[in-house]
């Protein structure tokens, strides 16, 4: 689904100044992959999620989203790909203030030519599926932090997205509310979406399958964590076909 190959972003903040945010990278990352990107503050975390969003452009290399290069599309091709095939989770929550949990989730399918009441209807199934079903007219200020941001994740996973992007998405919460939005990324991978979530926390790292680690704008480490993939494995085995996650 992700194929970045040697990719490079230089930052030039004076003429005579560059700094290389990424040196050289090269990942691949197949549909229903849970990875964790993890790095110690300036390692490249943040570039690299930009990039992997289409928000921010390699200054060299190449970047492959579903076969296709993204270098050839132009700026509309280009929203139009944020918004069907990509969700972001940022740190920040970044909900729009003063507007209910419903109108906020409903947001990103304004573009999809869809009545006012089907987007409602999207964005409460959206919201019940995180476990905010009773609180849809709630605005942000008349929520907890862990709330907001599973409103968040709401409005990211609203348009149906193949790929799901979180920056630091648990960094503003303590240990309790960490452990709901855990929840709802682990509940997203059973559904088979794809997750990349930067974090510096081992408590996160440790829930995904994959752990990349960043350093100097290189990836340093690329491993798998069997103990995740053995209780996922056995999860799946004791399900049965008709267990939990099984489709009707
Ligand atoms: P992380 O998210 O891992 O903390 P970033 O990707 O934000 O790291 O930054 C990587 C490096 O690139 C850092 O040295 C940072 O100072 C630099 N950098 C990031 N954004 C810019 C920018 N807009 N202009 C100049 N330097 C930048
Ligand atoms: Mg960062």
């Amino acid at each position: 689904m992700i194929d970045i190959r040697r990719v490079w972003r230089t930052y030039s903040p004076t003429p005579d100044l560059q700094v290389h945010a990424l040196r050289d990278v090269s990942l691949r990352v197949e549909r229903g992959e849970h990875v964790a990107i993890i790095g110690s503050s300036g390692s490249g975390k943040s570039t690299l999620m930009h990039i992997l969003g289409c928000l921010d452009a390699p200054s060299q290399g190449r970047y492959q989203l579903d076969g296709v290069d993204v270098a050839t599309l132009d700026d509309d091709a280009l929203a139009l790909l944020r918004n069907r095939r990509i969700g972001f989770v940022f740190q920040a929550f970044n909900l729009i203030p003063r507007t209910s949990a419903l109108d906020n989730v409903a947001l990103p399918l304004a573009y999809a030519g869809l009545s006012r009441t089907e987007r409602h209807r999207r964005a409460a199934g959206a919201l019940r599926a995180v476990g905010m079903g009773a609180r849809l007219d709630h605005t942000p200020a008349e929520l907890s932090g862990g709330q907001q941001q599973r409103v968040a994740v709401a409005r990211a996973i609203v348009t149906d997205p193949a790929l799901v992007l979180a920056d630091e998405p648990t960094g503003n919460l303590d240990s309790r509310t960490t452990e709901e939005v855990l929840q709802i990324f682990d509940h997203l991978r059973e559904a088979g979406r794809t997750i990349v979530l930067i974090t510096h926390e081992d408590e996160v790292a440790g829930r995904a399958k994959r752990v990349i680690e960043l350093a100097d704008g290189e990836i340093r480490v690329d491993r798998r964590n069997e103990e995740v993939e053995k209780v996922a494995a056995g999860h799946l085995a004791e399900a049965g076909p008709d267990g939990p996650g099984a489709v009707a």
